[in-house]
């Protein structure tokens, strides 16, 4: 079995909002048989590890996964945007979120472990444990003096994406609309630019999935790394606000970046519903289409499990073997399957913690406690859509000119 390297899952929340005494660890551990993913299951699929992601829910209730999953079954949709999170709330259930992590890992007696590079991945996959790497969705628990991204660096955090779908000091995500654009909103605020930079220096993923086109762009132009859409598909398949133009996809191509196909249905059917009965020659058919505009070694998944309505095909991550089986009969070789399911990953962690990681760690959180916001050179406020990830895109002009549907 090929081993699965996933670039979004959801399943720390579900844990979590169980509210269970040990804050769900021996749910994950033992099995639950809920949602997508637990230990038992990930071996059952040859699920090896993941970017598991901090996620911030919506303070109101009713404003969860769920509601939003239904609204996105009508043929179009616009969901109503939650509020933005007040940062200490946001902190408090972020810390809920890590610490049931590392409960998962010391419980788990060497079975799961938390990876802080490829080295630790390769060598927790080579002896069979699940290879967990701590991402945050949505900056929502990072204060503007970046105490907190100190905190969680030095906790593991080693991806991060600036927004979820709704508005934090750092910048606009991308509402859930069908069919729509991405292009929605302003860009990077001067908060936002500087936690780019801050993430360029220790390192950290920035992660593009979410975030809307104005910030994609900001980002582009600013940040040394590789561009990075962990779990984002194609905008030209199924006209998505939260999926990628090919333009997007060019520039992600053109830094030797990489995106992360989102097995979330509404994301990869051409009619943009939330349902489960959404064939598996849709998911091939994304994954042709971004292997054609980013090469074999730029594609990898980011399922959203436990965040979001799969396929019935592949049921749960113990299904995965059947995604696997569904390319096989596609056409897709062995050694493109490997790519796929995890070299690629693995490539892209090394290309971005390993060449950009600064030597001196103290110095973004000074930087950020001097108060030094975007006062800097700023190469995304001029030249931003012309820079992308330090090569010149050969057309900037088209850069902007992406029509809104009607
Ligand atoms: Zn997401």
């Amino acid at each position: 079995m090929i081993p699965i390297f996933d670039g979004h899952n959801d399943v720390l929340l579900r844990l979590m909002l169980k509210s269970e005494s040990d804050g769900g660890a021996a749910s994950f551990l033992n099995g639950d048989g809920a949602g997508h993913i637990d230990l038992p299951r990930a071996r059952e699929g040859g699920f090896a590890g993941g970017l598991f992601a901090v996620f911030v829910p919506p303070a109101k209730r009713g404003a969860n996964h769920d509601k939003i999953d239904k609204l996105m079954q009508a043929a179009t949709y616009d969901v109503p945007l939650p509020a933005q999170s007040e940062l200490t709330q946001a902190q408090a259930v972020a810390l809920q979120m890590v610490s049931l992590l590392f409960r998962i890992v010391r419980r788990s007696e060497g079975a799961v472990r938390l990876c802080r590079d490829v080295g630790d991945i390769r060598a927790s996959v080579d002896a069979g444990a699940l290879a967990t790497v701590l991402h945050i969705e949505g900056a929502e628990p990072i204060d503007r003096d970046f105490r907190m991204l100190e905190v969680l660096y030095e906790a593991g955090l080693r991806s991060l994406g600036l927004v979820w779908s709704r508005p934090n000091i750092f910048g606009h995500g991308v509402p859930f609309r069908f069919p729509s654009t991405p292009d929605i909103g302003p860009g990077l605020t001067d908060e936002g630019r500087a936690l780019v930079r801050a993430c360029n220096e220790l390192g950290i993923v920035i992660d593009l999935s979410h975030l809307n086109e104005k910030g994609f762009w900001d980002v582009a132009g600013l940040s040394t790394a590789p561009l990075v859409a962990t779990h984002s598909n194609v905008h030209a398949l199924s006209e998505h606000s939260r999926n990628l133009t090919d333009k997007q996809l060019a520039a992600i191509r053109e830094s030797d970046g990489m995106a992360g196909l989102n097995f979330a249905t509404c994301f990869l059917r051409a009619d943009g519903r939330m349902r489960a009965d959404t064939p598996l020659s849709d998911m091939v058919r994304h994954t042709d289409y971004l292997i054609e505009r980013l090469g074999e070694d730029r594609v990898g998944f980011g399922s959203d499990f436990d965040g979001a309505v799969v396929p019935e095909e592949i049921g749960t991550v113990a299904g995965l073997p059947r995604l696997v089986e569904a390319y096989r009969a596609a056409g897709y070789g062995e050694a493109l399957l490997k790519k796929l399911c995890f070299e690629n990953w693995l490539g892209l962690l090394e290309r971005t913690w390993n060449v950009h990681a600064s030597k001196g760690v103290g110095s973004p959180f000074e930087a950020a406690a001097r108060g030094d916001h975007g006062g800097g050179v700023g190469i995304g406020d001029s030249a931003g859509a012309e820079l992308v990830g330090g090569h010149l895109l050969d057309d900037p002009a088209t850069l902007h000119d992406e029509k809104p549907l009607a």
